[in-house]
């Protein structure tokens, strides 16, 4: 039977990433989202390729800027020169350099891909996963419960903010992310038990 479907369903992407895998969180964080209500859709472990990892993320100067941006502020914030880590104080080229620490993060063990279903999905499922540096994360979400990592410590070595899982962040990138990675016959509608109680 399928689901209650409205024009406010939507469709996001969590990956449990490689440090989430490791430290055996997967079923936890998967919890969370069951409980607030979302629907999973679709569930798999893949050991990305470097290819493949590094087609999750997007390629454009935008999105490059808005990560080096990012952690310009942050190291400004913290008093940390941004050029010793760096080399450059570019935002662009920062957010090349990080994406390119997130190729060789992805692929050091299997992820656990799903898509999430429900109401207001993307901004819901953002909010359960908490702000990208763990170290500012709130307490009650998942990077905020389970991680103080800070790119004060990652990008000394030349590694990504471990925080535990990436959570789609607008409505392109969702789409972008599904299709990546799953194919049509993957993803399942049917009804959750609890919908007509809950809406
Ligand atoms: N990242 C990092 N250092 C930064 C900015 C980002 O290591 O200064 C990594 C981090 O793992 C993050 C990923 O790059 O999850 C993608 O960045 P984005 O801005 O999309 O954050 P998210 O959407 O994951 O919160
Ligand atoms: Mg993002």
């Amino acid at each position: 039977m399928k689901g209650n479907q409205t024009d406010k369903t939507e469709r996001t992407v969590v990956l449990v990433k490689p440090d989430g895998v490791v430290r055996g969180l997967v079923g936890e964080i998967i919890s969370r989202f069951e409980r607030r209500g979302l629907k999973l859709i679709a569930l798999k472990m893949v050991w990305p390729t470097r290819e493949h990892a590094d087609k999750h993320y997007p390629s454009q100067d935008e999105w490059f800027s808005s990560v080096g941006s990012r952690t310009v502020d942050f190291f400004k914030e913290h008093g940390v020169a941004v050029k010793e880590h760096f080399g450059t104080e570019d935002p662009i080229e920062i957010g090349k350099q990080v994406k390119g620490w997130l190729a060789d993060y992805l692929t050091r063990s299997p992820v656990v891909a799903m898509v999430l279903e429900g109401f207001h999905a993307i901004a819901v499922v953002r909010k359960l996963t908490g702000s990208t540096y763990p170290v500012e994360a709130a307490p009650g979400t998942i990077r905020g419960d389970y991680s103080v990592d800070t790119p004060a410590v990652a990008n000394a070595q030349k590694r990504v903010v471990k925080n535990i899982v990436h959570a789609s962040g607008n409505a392109q990138e969702a789409a972008h992310e599904i299709e990546h990675w799953f194919n049509p016959e993957e993803i399942h509608d049917y009804k959750r038990a609890e919908e007509e109680a809950m809406f």
